[in-house]
């Protein structure tokens, strides 16, 4: 036997915890290898951008995919889980304009240390696998994929309004606005004309909403959002010549059934007809200058459903197609020139926007809309904006709303005025930002030969390091004149580099596809590992990446796919996103103060203590409070386990023909039964719902009952067997959340194995069947009541309880009970 007396009964996390990384890491436990005869499960955080320290939101992340990630090995999956990190971008720039520290020596001194600090927690990465996006092995596959879509006309530059950061001196992509504020730095948002490089993306808009179907594991919210991004709206195209004038005007809209109550058209102050409407005009100038100006005043402010409608008449009409009516024509900044055709036909009868606008001109107001099976109601206080009966409709009067669509769009295409269609929302993605840290865009400009991609076999276009950071003025790139100058692939003539660099959305749009083959160095990654650990089976990471990050990945899966290069359609068919770690009713963030370390915490309590405490104090994608005395209560539960293991560790060192199974097997014991409920209930919380605060309450009861029935093993006779069993699975289920201890408590107890590549134990089904049974109460042997109880409830409260029945102490009264008898889940008699 193991001599135990000088086992602590303290828990020194510290040796412990160091201890146990190293093993994992010598003994390359979480090293993925490809095999196609293994059924894989790809495991994905979304990868941490090195701001200098991993926060608790991390912590969080990181700590619910270990779980999973460590369940998934212990099931015998083939688990790939990588770690890398989304290198680029403005922090690190800023810090060099600061600190006067190069950007590339900032990011990679972050990453140092981080990559400590994940080590410390006990992650399972596969670190063979890092991928740092800033380091030119990574980037080069970047300007390759840019290249490829600008070959396929999926990249390209124009002139356009963009929103501009003045803060951070850049532009911005649509999503990156909210509201009227920049994402990172909250500044208000200016408008600029630059010119600029665009993906394509909304060559996708159909697939990406259609590609929702196959997201059924997506939180609801999440897809409503991107869906609400894309903006799929159906309708048709209308043509409303113009009277007098060799012109047309073509609206959009998604409402035909109300045309017969069109009764003006208004026009987007930026409208290429406006000036022209005007030209004749006597008080044209006047009218110029109230467009130019809507003009810049939409630019500056994108809402405009909230701001004052403001309108001028052109004086031209317009001819309803449907009923040959002339209608005036007016300009409005309310209609913006992204949506549709900039031009719309007011229904102020049914659309509330016109309405307002129709009241405060005293333009007219036509009925065509009723509620079913209601009348006119003659002067609308409001527009009424439902479907309904459509009415002063000509031909089209008293059909359905939806009816008399189809059949108005069907019209105007035999009369060849119009014909039904589809707009979306969405926009092509601006990837041009004028920073130095970031990707440079693979792209030569020469005056004869115009714009050249670099040749894909001079790529990387290495960022050069010899850069002054001065000011915010411009990339600094543009100051580097070796960089600039260059000659001309095609023509060999003196030309000019492109010193934009890409939006580091375009970096984490791939990373996934890096990490399967990440030092493949033919193409961006081996299409045939990225098919076998392809597409990612758990994703998780935060909400607030609904919109930009998932998004764009998708895209990007569908520009790879379509390149030949996987077959996958999306990378991410299960995404879940957890919520914020708050303290003191706020996020924690350095600007409210309340931001509190891990590193303080795991010197403090030891990382198993952490990972336990950030798991189980709240469901996953649920807001997570932090307190210190849940951390306290964590790091107990611990120890008191550690203690328990301390002074039953005898018991581990039992003859082997007394652990025999037989004898286990043999008693059905409650101990077991619930030994066999925690298995199953641990390992579908995990795997089923992510319910890992569930999880850790139910290893938690189960602790408590091992200690209640400790008594157990003064018995003798198997039941030492039976004690000793339910102890290890303890461990074994609590392993995937506080791996260190486990795996010290497995050793403690004469294993040789480690844990982490230990299977997960099967449930018996039998035992771990969880319902209540009925049972079925007599009186002196007659029928009286029935009752349900837990299965595994011991005799004595099944008796308490039918006692205890309404009826039962009706009809026991104050007689005397002689005697009570239990058959197990089946009946209790009292004989009085
Ligand atoms: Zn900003
Ligand atoms: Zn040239």
């Amino acid at each position: 036997m193991k001599d135990h007396t000088e086992m602590k009964h303290s828990y020194d996390f510290n040796k412990i915890e160091k201890k146990w990384q190293k093993v994992w890491e010598d003994r390359e436990v979480f090293k993925a290898t490809e095999d196609p005869q293994q059924r894989k499960c790809y495991c994905l955080e979304m990868y941490p951008y090195p701001s200098g320290r991993i926060h608790m939101g991390h912590v969080r992340n990181f700590s619910i995919m270990d779980v999973v990630s460590r369940f998934k090995f212990m099931k015998r999956l083939n688990v790939i889980h990588p770690i890398g990190w989304d290198a680029f971008g403005m922090p690190a720039e800023n810090a060099a304009i600061r600190e006067g520290i190069h950007p590339r020596e900032w990011t990679l001194g972050n990453i140092a240390h981080m990559k400590r600090q994940l080590k410390r927690m006990g992650y399972s990465y596969d670190w063979s696998r890092e991928v740092t996006t800033c380091l030119p092995e990574y980037y080069k596959w970047n300007q390759w994929i840019f290249l490829k879509l600008l070959d396929r006309g999926l990249a390209y530059r124009k002139k356009s309004w963009v929103n501009y950061c003045p803060q951070c001196h850049t532009v911005l992509a649509n999503e990156q606005v909210i509201g009227q504020a920049c994402w990172r730095c909250d500044s208000t948002v200016e408008q600029e004309e630059m010119e600029q490089w665009f993906l394509k993306i909304t060559e996708y808009s159909e697939e990406l909403l259609s590609g929702h179907e196959l997201l059924d594991k997506w939180p609801e919210h999440v897809l409503v959002m991107q869906k609400n991004w894309i903006g799929k709206s159906t309708g048709g195209h209308i043509v409303f010549p113009v009277a007098g004038m060799d012109e047309s005007i073509e609206v959009f809209t998604t409402r035909i059934d109300t045309i017969f109550g069109a009764t003006f058209i208004a026009l987007s102050p930026e409208h290429p007809l406006c000036l022209r409407l005007i030209s004749d005009l006597p008080d044209k100038k006047k009218l110029q200058e109230w467009i130019v100006q809507s003009k810049t005043e939409q630019r500056l402010k994108k809402d405009t459903a909230e701001g004052e409608k403001d309108g001028i008449d052109t004086g031209k009409k317009a001819i309803n197609p449907y009923t040959g009516e002339e209608i005036p024509i007016w300009v409005s900044n309310y209609v913006l020139i992204e949506y549709g055709t900039g031009a719309i036909m007011a229904v102020p009868g049914h659309d509330q926007r016109d309405f307002a606008f129709a009241k405060k001109y005293g333009l007219s107001i036509i009925e065509v809309i009723v509620p079913p099976g209601q009348k006119p109601v003659g002067e609308l206080e409001e527009a009424y904006e439902d479907y309904g009966t459509v009415i002063n409709s000509g031909e089209f009067s008293g059909l359905p709303s939806q009816e008399a669509s189809a059949k108005m769009a069907q019209y105007a295409q035999e009369k060849g005025f119009g014909h039904p269609s589809t707009l979306y929302r969405l926009r092509d993605w601006g990837i041009s930002r004028q920073r130095y840290w970031g990707t440079p865009i693979p792209v030569i400009y020469c005056e004869d030969c115009g714009i050249v991609g670099v040749p894909y076999e001079d790529l990387p276009v290495e960022l050069p390091s010899d850069v002054e950071f001065k000011g915010m003025e411009g990339s600094p790139l543009e100051r580097v004149e070796q960089f600039v100058q260059t000659e001309c692939p095609r023509c060999g003539k003196q030309a000019r580099r492109e010193t934009d660099t890409m939006d580091t959305f375009f970096d984490s749009s791939w990373y996934y596809f890096r990490y399967c083959s990440p030092h493949e160095d033919r193409l961006p990654f081996n299409p045939q590992s990225a098919d076998y650990w392809l597409p990612v089976d758990v994703y998780i990471g935060g909400v607030e990446h609904a919109i930009m990050h998932l998004i764009y990945a998708r895209f990007f899966c569908k520009i790879l796919r379509d390149l030949g290069l996987t077959g996958v359609d999306e990378p991410f068919p299960y995404y879940f996103g957890q919520g914020m770690v708050t303290k003191d009713g706020a996020k924690m963030s350095k600007s409210k103060g309340n931001v509190v370390d891990p590193d303080d915490i795991v010197n403090q309590y030891g990382a198993d203590a952490l990972r336990l405490f950030i798991l189980f104090a709240s469901p996953p994608e649920k807001e997570f409070i932090w307190n210190e005395k849940g951390i306290e209560g964590c790091y107990r539960f611990l120890n008191r386990i550690w203690a328990f293991f301390q002074e039953n560790a005898d018991l581990f060192f039992m003859e082997p023909e007394e652990r025999g199974r037989d004898s286990v097997e043999k008693i059905p014991h409650r101990l077991r039964i619930k030994m066999h409920q925690t298995i199953k209930k641990v390992g579908e919380d995990i795997d089923k719902r992510l319910h890992l605060n569930t999880a850790i309450s139910s290893l938690m009861e189960y602790f408590n009952m091992l200690k209640k029935e400790r008594d157990l093993l003064n018995n003798g006779d198997g039941q030492r067997a039976v004690f000793l069993e339910a102890m290890e699975a303890l461990i074994i289920c609590l392993s995937p959340f506080a791996p260190h201890l486990c795996e010290e408590l497995w050793e403690m107890t004469g294993h040789d194995t480690l844990l982490a590549r230990l299977p997960w134990p099967e449930y018996d089904p039998d035992l771990a069947r969880e319902e209540t049974v009925t049972v079925v109460v007599q009186v002196n042997g007659k029928l009286r009541d029935k009752f349900e109880v837990a299965r595994d409830l011991p005799e004595d409260e099944v008796k308490e309880k039918a006692l205890g029945l309404n009826r039962i102490q009706d009809i026991v009264g104050k007689k005397e009970i002689r005697k009570i008898v239990y058959i197990k889940n089946k009946l209790v008699n009292i004989v009085t």
